[in-house]
Formats: C-alpha cells, structure tokens, sequence
C-alpha cells in the first residue's frame, strides 16, 4: 500500500514528507493506522547523529494506533484492537526477564537499534526503489506502520490515542522511574530537572505517590505554568542558583528524590548537589554514548547519597502501559494535559523546531 511518511535521509537535513510503498504484513507482524504519534528527545538524538541509525528511515518511536490486518501467524492481537507501539518487548526468558528485569531484556535490541522487522529486512521502499528503515522498528511517523507483533501493547479502547502515544515511551519512562525505580513514599520532597513530557511525567507520578513538596526546574520561565498544573508545588528557574533554592524549599537539607529528566552530564553532577544526605538521585534523561559525569565521591561517601538509573521506567510492559492508561482514564495521572501542541505529518519539522526551543511540554502529529 502507498503510504505517507517522515524520512530522515541525511544527519541534520529536514524529514521528507513523502509517499512510500508499504508491504503486507508476514506472518507474525501487523499493520496498524497510526492515531497519534509523539515527538521525542530521542528522535531528534537520530536526526542530530548522537544516535547512529542506518539511513534512509522513517522516524518516530512513540505511538498508538488501530490494528487494521494482521499477519496468518499472529494471535496476539485482532483488527480492531487499539495499541501501543512499544520499542522494548521482552522475550519472557532469558536472566533479567525472568528476575522480572523485563526492561533489561536484549532479545529485541538486534532489530531495534537497525531499524529492521526480526528478520533483519524493511517493509518500506521509496519512490526511487531503495528501502526505508523503520525506526525503532516501529516507525510511527506514518499514516500506517507494519511492526512484529510483539511490538502491539493491546489497550482499552476507551484510552484516547494521543495520551496512549505517549505512554509508549515518555510517560512511561517518567512514571515509572517514580513508581517502579525509586518508590517515592508519601511525603517526600522531589526535585526535576527538565520539564519537557518525561519531567512533567515525573512531577505527574510524584503527586500520585503523595509528595509533599514538587520542585521542577527548567531554563525555560513558561514551563513553570504547565509544571504546576501538572502537579509541581514550586517552580525553580534552571541556573546557578537552582541547587540553593531547592535547599531553600526543603529546610537547607536538599531533596528526598531528585530525578534528571534531560540527559546532560553537569545537570546530573547538579542533581547530586541538590539530593539531600541520605536520599536518591535519579538518571532518566540518556546522556550520549561515552559521556562521563564528574560526581564527589567522597560527598557519596560521607552523605550515602544514592544515584541510580532508570531506562524506560524500570517498566514492565504491558501492565505499565495499561495501568497508566486507566490512571489517566480515571483522572489521577493527567497524561493530556501534557499535550501542549499538536501537529499534522507534514508540520513534523516545525514540531521538531518547537521540541528544540524547550516551549513544548509534548507535541504529538495527529492522524486522520
Ligand atoms: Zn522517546
Ligand atoms: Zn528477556
């Protein structure tokens, strides 16, 4: 079928929005009419070249949509059912998924980080007849995609398809490092860095887990507005300053929970400073391959601060998805009200533009 989709055909040149050829679905994959598709941080990481992805490919990673066929061998889903694309199926089997680690599990990654179906080929061919990767193997930035089966999260249908694109991937990696990683208690005092969709979603869990104080901090002023009304108590403008006003809020001790939800090696050394003695900092945001933050060690030692990571929300998928799904259907996670804008297929270089300029909480590219 002739689809419409964004390609990336070269590091930092614009997407083309462009008519490609989709194949049928085999056996054990799925063709899905994309609802709604959000633009991530990690999309403009391939654009820029941090992250290395074969070229040409069809970008965005955060999605849901409708089943429309589905291949003979495919039992897991039927046309009709509402999904979310997850990026990081887990095999069931090996070490880490049967400690429940199901986010660590590597099964996946081969075809994931090559953009390919599991058999290492592409269902999408340009005009000109050479093949179109699939990003993340999922590809959203289309009006339709073909992606392996085990790659559909089945939800409710009463889930509207923008607030479940988002759970795909920024949500998810939000929430769940409050709720699956660090536990947040009742209570507590927590700070975050980057109040862009994965900030605002842990300012959104830290309300639902009951703390008391939410401090988010951003460069940009306006973000303050949108942060409240997400759950923050306090609005902390990003710079040298930030670490004493956070001491300010929480009685000169710093906070419980800090959470870094930009992925920036001085922001996270920062993060360290402004976690009270005792307490947990924690490392969402992806820093580029190789960087190394400079930490005090002997502030760890003497301090026991803790610093973990959390990839993905620490998630379990698919009962994170569909768990955050029925909070937000039941009014406790407001994952809507992170949409700040949304787009058609063929604003997606604006929608990148205002990702980039830190104005945006989450634009999401709307399809018919
Ligand atoms: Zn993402
Ligand atoms: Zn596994």
């Amino acid at each position: 079928m002739k689809i419409q989709a964004a390609v990336l055909y070269d590091i930092n040149a614009p997407l083309q929005v462009e008519t490609l050829d989709l194949a049928s679905p085999q056996p054990n994959e799925v063709l899905v009419k994309m609802g709604a598709a959000g633009v991530c941080h990690s999309d403009y990481h391939v654009i820029n070249g941090q992250a290395a992805q074969v070229l040409p490919c069809v970008l965005g990673h955060e999605g849901a949509g409708v089943v429309v066929e589905t291949g003979a061998a495919v039992t897991s889903v039927s046309v009709g059912d509402h999904v979310i694309l997850n990026w990081l199926p887990h095999c069931g089997a090996c070490f880490y998924c049967q400690k429940g680690l199901t986010n660590l599990c590597t099964a996946y990654h081969g075809p994931v980080w090559s953009g390919t179906m599991l058999d290492g080929s592409t269902r999408l061919t340009n005009t000109t007849g050479d093949s179109v990767r699939h990003l993340s193997s999922i590809a959203t930035w289309a009006d339709h995609t073909v992606v392996p089966a085990e790659f559909c999260v089945v939800i409710s249908k009463d889930v509207p398809l923008d607030v479940a694109s988002l759970v795909g991937c920024g949500v998810t990696t939000g929430v769940g490092a409050v709720l699956n990683k660090t536990k947040v208690e009742p209570g507590s005092s927590v700070a975050v860095y980057g109040a862009g969709g994965v900030g605002l979603s842990v300012v959104m869990a830290a309300k639902l887990a009951g703390a008391a104080n939410i401090i988010a901090v951003d460069r940009v002023a306006a973000k303050g507005a949108v942060a409240m009304q997400s759950g923050a108590t306090h609005f902390v403008p990003a710079g040298p300053n930030a670490v004493a006003d956070i001491q300010a809020l929480t009685e000169g001790r710093g906070a419980d929970y800090v959470f870094e939800a930009i992925g920036n090696a001085t922001v996270q050394a920062e993060c360290v400073e402004a976690t009270r003695p005792g307490g947990t900092v924690c490392f969402v945001g992806l820093t580029a391959g190789g960087t190394t933050t400079p930490l005090n060690s002997a502030v760890l030692v003497r301090q026991e601060k803790h610093v973990v990571g959390s990839f993905y929300g620490s998630a379990h998928n698919p009962r994170d998805f569909n768990t955050y799904c029925d909070l937000c259907v039941s009014g406790h996670l407001p994952i809507d009200d992170l949409i700040t804008h949304r787009y058609s297929l063929d604003q997606i270089n604006i929608a990148i533009d205002d990702m980039l300029s830190g104005e945006v909480g989450r634009g999401v590219v709307m399809f018919d």
